[in-house]
């Protein structure tokens, strides 16, 4: 959780000064924390409130609910669009907007099956959409496996068998990469920075490194990356979390307890 919130604060400024290097400062007088830290907060507390299985509409009102509290964090027309509608509608957008918020799903849930469903849940009213569902499972599933001690051949397998992904090395895309925020375009190279580094910092640097859309690639990375190395390192935490405010740290720390710990 923390670690996707990280690397969405890391990213944020770099999402509108994108950079082709891993060497940079993480944090900024301008870092701050977007939709995706927003979303991944409100998906956290529809699963702390609401148990073990979270119906869509609960996910529905709590993102609509979180829009309302921080609705200039980022979020793209679409969205807006659908969130400040007074009726609860589906919309069925690709964009990543699904996978960037589900790593919650990924800690909480018990069998692979359970977190294939509750992102199902999660996507109904706004991604009710092949690909980004398929993405935004990918993204809970490698969470869910790291988690679980699996190593990172296994977790690629997995995806690419289960999922159609198609990994390719960052230093190949880099130079092309440009902003799209669809699913397949940012998804699997966020994975992929996860793969290709040994531990949570270099991942969200290699991650930031492509360019693109930063907070959310950073912050899918980040998400996994935690997940597999057992937390997000100290100083950066301390500084990430000094960026957010109480109440999303209350459900972030709540999760961890009841979850991560
Ligand atoms: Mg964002």
């Amino acid at each position: 959780m923390y670690g996707a919130v990280v690397g969405d604060i890391v990213g944020s400024y770099y999402e509108w000064h994108n950079i082709k290097t891993e060497d940079f400062e993480l944090f900024s007088s301008e870092s701050h924390f977007t939709d995706d830290t927003v979303l991944t907060c409100a998906i956290a507390e529809s699963i702390l409130n609401m148990g073990k299985s979270v119906p869509r509409k609960c996910y529905a009102t709590y993102i609509k609910a979180y829009y309302k509290r921080y609705p200039y964090a980022g979020f793209g027309q679409m969205f807006k669009n659908w969130a400040e509608d007074e009726e609860i509608t589906v919309q069925r957008s690709y964009g990543n907007g699904a996978a960037m918020r589900v790593s919650a799903i990924g800690w909480a849930f018990e069998s692979e099956k359970e977190v294939l469903k509750q992102v199902y849940e999660s996507c109904y009213y706004t991604h009710k959409n092949r690909e980004a569902i398929r993405y935004a499972r990918a993204v809970a599933i490698a969470v869910f496996l790291a988690r679980k001690g699996m190593d990172k051949t296994y977790i690629k397998k997995k995806l690419e068998r289960d999922f159609g992904i198609k990994f390719k090395p960052i230093e190949q895309i880099r130079a092309g990469y440009e902003f799209n925020s669809r699913s397949k375009y940012s998804v699997p190279p966020a994975i992929e920075a996860f793969f290709e580094t040994d531990d949570y910092e270099s991942c969200i640097r290699r991650a930031i490194s492509l360019g693109g859309d930063s907070d959310t690639i950073a912050a899918i990375a980040g998400g996994i990356a935690e997940a597999y190395y057992g937390g997000v390192p100290d100083d950066i935490l301390n500084k990430g979390k000094f960026l957010l405010d109480g109440g999303m740290k209350k459900v972030l720390n709540e999760f961890s307890e009841r979850y991560i710990k």
